[in-house]
């Protein structure tokens, strides 16, 4: 059986910088880089889904994009390869299709059919309820960090209701829910 974790990037892996365009900019969580190889070294294939309507709106293009993710896996000192997959949403909210703009869950589902995933065995772990929404769609374990925006108390009920713990930090995350 093959688990596997997704993660949001802004706000979950590095802090949630508005727009962020240039690599420079890029500000670490502490703790991150260790909670990576810990999920890595538990047997979990790693994904990262980032929704990134910057570029829909114009904001930066794709390189950025590519840039950045690259930037942060050098400041958490991982190999260019640590991704099993990267899925960057460039769609705008308010565009007419939603894509791979999360709370889809198309990714998820399409790694789950190449990698012959156990949805239960896996998780999506994320700072926002769109994060959580896009694991319980695909009918993983949902988790939220508190490393991003503040968690408004409408999601933390809703978090609370639909069994989605809430935690500190990626590290936190591990030492309470990887097993
Ligand atoms: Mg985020």
């Amino acid at each position: 059986m093959t688990r596997a974790i997704f993660l949001d990037r802004d706000g979950t892996l590095i802090q949630d910088v508005h727009y962020l365009k240039d690599p420079a900019d890029i500000k670490i969580i502490k703790g991150v880089s260790e909670a990576l190889r810990k999920i890595k070294n538990a047997g979990y294939l790693m994904f990262m889904h980032t929704n990134q309507s910057g570029i829909a709106r114009g904001y930066y293009d794709w390189e950025d994009v590519h840039a950045c993710n690259q930037k942060m896996l050098e400041l958490y000192k991982l190999n260019t390869d640590f991704w099993d997959g990267i899925c960057i949403a460039p769609e705008s909210p308010d565009g007419e299709e939603l894509g791979y703009r999360k709370p889809s869950e198309k990714y998820e589902l399409e790694m789950v059919q190449k990698y012959n995933l156990t949805p239960s065995l896996c998780w999506m772990i994320g700072d926002k309820w769109i994060d959580a929404e896009t694991g319980l769609r695909s009918n993983m374990n949902a988790a939220l960090v508190r490393t991003g925006k503040t968690i408004p108390t409408e999601t933390e009920i809703l978090a609370s209701a639909q069994k989605v713990p809430i935690c500190e930090d990626l590290s936190s995350f591990c030492r309470s829910h990887l097993f």
